[in-house]
């Protein structure tokens, strides 16, 4: 079992050279971010939480539940958040065909254009799963693809939410990409860690800034 919180290990930065990892910032930020959503509870939930700070995220959604949820997905834009592409249906990149797996982006981009016409082309793998190929093919499109400098294992049963809580405060650096889920699995951890995370790090003189 992995120990959380887990830096991104090294082996996708270099399949992946072009993906980003880190954000280059002068300033204390720290970029959160949310795959899996939007879901009818858990993402206004985690917006109500977000707005207590004026901190802005981004939501690497699918395009099965942006299709679900659009309403969910323009709440996200008109609190001044920002929506990615997480494949229409989470697909794994290693196990679908090429065509498909792009295909299935540009559905979801699509959708994503239809609720914010200057929506960026951002893009993160599901399980950061990504051939140098696609990554190429990605670029050549003009998707930028994000990946993630620590993940905090909100989806994982068995973390002890305040000791990945401590170790993540500990551990953090400006610039850093965060990653959580607005999905069912994790809504139990991220109830404790979401809160806590925004009011220490705040109190740090950290801000918290969207892609
Ligand atoms: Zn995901």
């Amino acid at each position: 079992m992995f120990k959380y919180p887990r830096k991104i290990p090294l082996f996708y930065k270099i399949l992946l050279p072009s993906a980003i990892t880190k954000m280059q910032v002068e300033e204390k930020k720290i970029f959160l971010s949310f795959d899996d959503g939007p879901h009818p509870e858990i993402t206004p939930w985690i917006l109500k939480e977000l707005d207590k700070y004026q901190a802005k995220a981004t939501f690497f959604c699918t395009g099965k539940n942006l299709s679900e949820y659009s309403n969910i997905a323009r709440l996200i834009i008109l609190k001044g958040h920002q929506l990615g592409n997480h494949t229409f249906a989470h697909e794994n990149a290693w196990q679908t065909s090429r065509e498909l797996f792009i295909r299935s982006i540009e559905k979801t981009q699509s959708l994503i254009n239809d609720i914010n016409s200057s929506a960026k082309y951002i893009f993160r793998p599901p399980y950061g799963k990504l051939s140098p190929i696609l990554a190429l093919k990605l670029s050549k499109k003009g998707y930028k693809i994000y990946l993630w400098t620590l993940m905090l294992g909100d989806f994982n049963a068995k973390i002890k939410s305040n000791v990945v809580l401590n170790k993540t405060i500990k551990k953090i650096k400006s610039g850093d990409i965060i990653v959580l889920h607005d999905n069912e699995k994790s809504f139990e951890n991220l109830k404790k860690i979401l809160p806590e995370l925004l009011e220490i790090l705040s109190r740090k003189g950290y801000r918290f800034e969207k892609f």
